[in-house]
């Protein structure tokens, strides 16, 4: 198995970036006492012997260095962190995009690309892929995201649009192509889906194959700390993405992917940062030399509810793989730290009315945790449906686990 995207003789030219990177973190208060005894990165396993930075680490590192684009503006977007006072993540203008677009064009002059990644409060992806329009000469409808309402009149524009292509995370997509396809709405000169900010879904596929049986997906995987990491085409599996030339990646022994940067531009001090998500370095089925990265999931997933670690993402793709679920989303009640309900909140297709009490039934057999933790309160555990998720106000997501505190 390979640790490092990069082989050691293409990475040692680059490895100035990172020395630069090393040398900015030294600067700062609160961080600069790990790199002590560290010396400079001159090859692959001096790199991976500098310890991991992690989201809070990157934040503190930012607070200080308050660094600013050389030739153009500099970006302030939200980075990490679903709760409290937004983080910060930076980028010049272009967002680095001309580096992906160099290796991966998934648009070209003819396209008709509808930007569906939310735009405003901070947010980079809607930016960043508008970036990339820019760079393949498309048409561009800067669409963002809409309410529950308005799907149907959009989706009938778009179709009139006759468009080709659109990009957003699968959770948003998922909205879309369900709408679609319960109102009958067909998209057929859509021929391709950009995704970026969560896995591929493959509901998302089956309302793909009947909406617009052309599309195919491509994905980009990345962070507004890191940015654009790894692309992937339609002959790539879902959950496995080719690194870009300017973006180390390494996978851990522990299983956890870290990424450095080793573009001169990069404004965050990305040096071994960890996303949180767990893979490996393999090969791609579809051909393509070299190492590509398998993403295996976050790491955060699992939560403890009364000392068992439940796995969230495991049950949300359980119950969204229900009959008529569109979404699912879980709500923990704690009271005084102990976990007393669990939630779990299903947003339908239109006009589907799923089976509760049967998906209720399912979840307690198949998963270990539920029906240990709540052996003698099985009533604890509801399955509903809800016309909204709980989103959070500030970062516009719906997140797969809400957790309530009760006094
Ligand atoms: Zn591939």
């Amino acid at each position: 198995m390979t640790a490092f995207s990069l082989p050691p003789e293409e990475a040692a030219p680059r490895l100035s970036v990172a020395r630069r990177t090393l040398a900015r973190l030294r600067t700062v208060p609160g961080l600069a006492e790990r790199y002590e005894g560290h010396p400079d990165v001159r090859t692959l396993d001096g790199l991976a012997a500098l310890p991991p930075l992690a989201k809070d680490d990157l934040n503190t590192a930012l607070a200080h260095l308050e660094p600013a684009a050389e030739h153009t503006a500099t970006w302030l977007f939200q980075s990490g962190g679903s709760t409290g006072a937004p983080k910060l993540g930076y980028a010049p203008t272009g967002f680095y995009m001309a580096g992906v677009h160099a290796h991966w064009q998934p648009l070209d002059r003819s396209d008709v690309f509808v930007n569906a990644w939310g735009a405003g409060r901070m947010w980079g992806a809607h930016f960043l892929a508008a970036a990339l329009a820019d760079l393949a000469g498309c048409r561009i409808i800067a669409l963002g995201s809409v309410t529950a309402a308005e799907y149907g009149p959009w989706l009938e524009f778009l179709a009139a649009r006759r468009v080709t292509a659109i990009g957003g995370t699968p959770s948003v997509l998922r909205l879309w192509f369900t709408h679609a396809r319960a109102a009958g709405i067909r998209l057929p000169d859509l021929r391709k889906v950009l995704w970026l900010g969560e896995a591929w879904q493959d509901q998302l596929a089956e309302d793909l194959a009947v909406v617009a049986p052309q599309a195919r997906r491509w994905g980009m995987f990345g962070s507004t700390e890191t940015w654009v990491v790894a692309t992937n085409t339609p002959d790539c599996p879902a959950d496995t993405f080719h690194p870009l030339p300017h973006q180390l990646v390494h996978a851990d022994a522990d299983g956890l992917l870290d990424f450095t940067t080793l573009d001169p531009e990069m404004l965050n001090p990305v040096l071994r940062y960890r996303t949180g998500d767990a893979g490996e370095l393999t090969g791609c089925p579809c051909g393509r030399r070299g190492p590509a990265m398998r993403v295996h999931g976050r790491r955060d997933s699992v939560v403890q509810v009364r000392g068992l670690g439940l796995d969230v993402d495991q049950v949300i793709a359980h119950a969204e793989r229900a009959p008529g679920v569109a979404r699912a989303q879980l709500v923990l009640t704690r009271r005084g730290g102990r976990v007393t309900e669990l939630d779990v909140l299903l947003l339908t297709a239109p006009g589907a009315a799923p089976d509760t009490g049967r998906l209720r039934r399912e979840l307690l057999a198949a998963t270990f945790t539920l029906s240990t933790a709540f052996q003698h309160d099985p009533g604890n555990v509801r399955v509903r449906t809800v016309s909204e998720l709980i989103g959070n106000e500030r970062t516009g997501k719906t997140a797969a686990l809400v957790v309530r505190e009760e006094t």
